[in-house]
Order: structure tokens, then sequence, then C-alpha cells
């Protein structure tokens, strides 16, 4: 008896999954079962417990509205994928930066990068914010001393202060010798850099600051 009710009960949620696939069919077998792109058919009408006999887990398109299906990614409506580095920290993992009509839409990590393979951290994954939000400052801010309001510097006065700067800074804190020692060295500026910078700007940074004569030179990842 037992054994009956469920050989019943097993046909008739075989008769009921064939019913649903007749109807869903249409609409699951179109040609980007993807993000997007599929065409709303007579599945979507059916309540979410008869979708959910064609994905019993409720992960895949039974879980999904109407609306999720028109949906479309970023990733494939961009004009150009462009292969950069995330800018936070001296992993530099690798970056594709997804870009449509010359702004970015999208940055994902690049699975073709040696070093991450892929892979992002949340800072790294979430970096598109640091590139498109409008509180980002894009010009040279310079508080002069004593002033309490910032103003905007053009780069060219900007990089001419900081020469005149480093090389004022550089003859006043000059030392030939100490104690009958040679030094030939400059006390008057040191180098800190941050972790986001490479190898190859760390090695341009050393060069020059070792070739003006200062003798502090070091990163913040080693601290
Ligand atoms: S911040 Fe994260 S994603 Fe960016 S380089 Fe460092 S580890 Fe990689």
């Amino acid at each position: 008896m037992f054994q009956l009710t469920r050989r019943r009960r097993a046909h008739s949620d075989r008769a009921a999954s064939a019913a649903v696939r007749a109807v869903t069919a249409a609409s699951y077998d179109s040609p980007d079962p993807g993000m997007g792109g599929a065409v709303p058919g007579p599945a979507d009408r059916l309540p979410p417990l008869l979708r959910q006999l064609r994905d019993p887990l409720g992960l895949g398109r039974a879980a999904q509205s109407r609306h999720t299906r028109g949906v479309v990614a970023r990733t494939k409506t961009a004009d150009k994928v462009v292969r950069s580095v995330c800018p936070y920290c001296a992993v530099g993992c690798g970056q594709k930066v997804f870009v449509k009509n010359q702004k970015v839409v999208q940055i994902e990590g690049d699975p073709d990068s040696p070093i991450s393979r892929g892979r992002l951290c949340p800072k790294g994954a979430a970096s598109k914010q640091l590139v498109t939000n409008p509180l980002r400052v894009t010009t040279v801010r310079y508080r002069r001393p004593g002033s309490t309001q910032w103003e905007d510097l053009d780069l060219d006065t900007a990089m001419d202060m900081v020469a005149d700067r480093v090389i004022e800074a550089r003859r006043a804190g000059w030392q030939w010798e100490l104690d009958g020692v040679r030094t030939r060295r400059t006390m008057g500026f040191a180098s800190l850099g941050g972790a986001t910078l490479d190898n190859e700007e760390n090695y341009l940074i050393k060069k020059l600051f070792t070739s003006l004569g200062a003798v502090q030179i070091e990163n913040q990842a080693r601290i």
C-alpha cells in the first residue's frame, strides 16, 4: 500500500514536471541562458513554486524576476576593454577596465594576470567607485601658509613650486662632512613611498632621491 502510494506520487510528480517543462521550454532554451537577452515567455507567468520544478534549488531561472532576465551585463555592452593594474596596493592585481562612450562602466579582475589570475580583493573590485566618484579630486589643491581656504593650481605651477622647495631644502640641509667624515648628503628631505607604488616607480624614486643626496628613502610597505 505504502509502495503504491509512493509510485503514484512519483508518477504525478513526473507528470507535473513534464507539463511545466513543456510550458517553459521555449524560454529556457533561449540562445542566451546567462545574463539577460532572454525574451520573457510563458514560464515567467508561472508561480515561483512551479518554476522551481525545473530548478529545484531555486538558484537559477526560478529565482529570476522578469526584470532581471532583461538585464544585460555592462561587460557585454562595453565599446572596448583596457588592461590596467589596481591602484590600491603593491600586490598589483591585473584589471580589465570596460569602457563605453569614453566612460568607465565596469572594472573586473584580469584572468590573464600572472599575479592575481582574475581575482580582486573587495577594494580592487570596487575601484570603479574610485575612478568615477563625483567627489574625486582631479585638480591640484593648495592651501597657502596661514590660509583657511583651498585653491586650485594648474599642474605646471604646482610642479615649479615643488621643484623650488626641493632645491631649497636640499641646499639648506646639505652636509659635506660630519665628525671629520666626508658625507656629501642632504638631511633636508626624505622619501616615504606608499604601498600603491609599483616596482618601476619605486626604482625611479630611489634613483632620483639618491642622486639628490637623500639618505632616508623608505616605502610604507616595508614599515
Ligand atoms: S588592493 Fe586588492 S585588488 Fe588591489 S592590488 Fe591590492 S590585493 Fe589586489
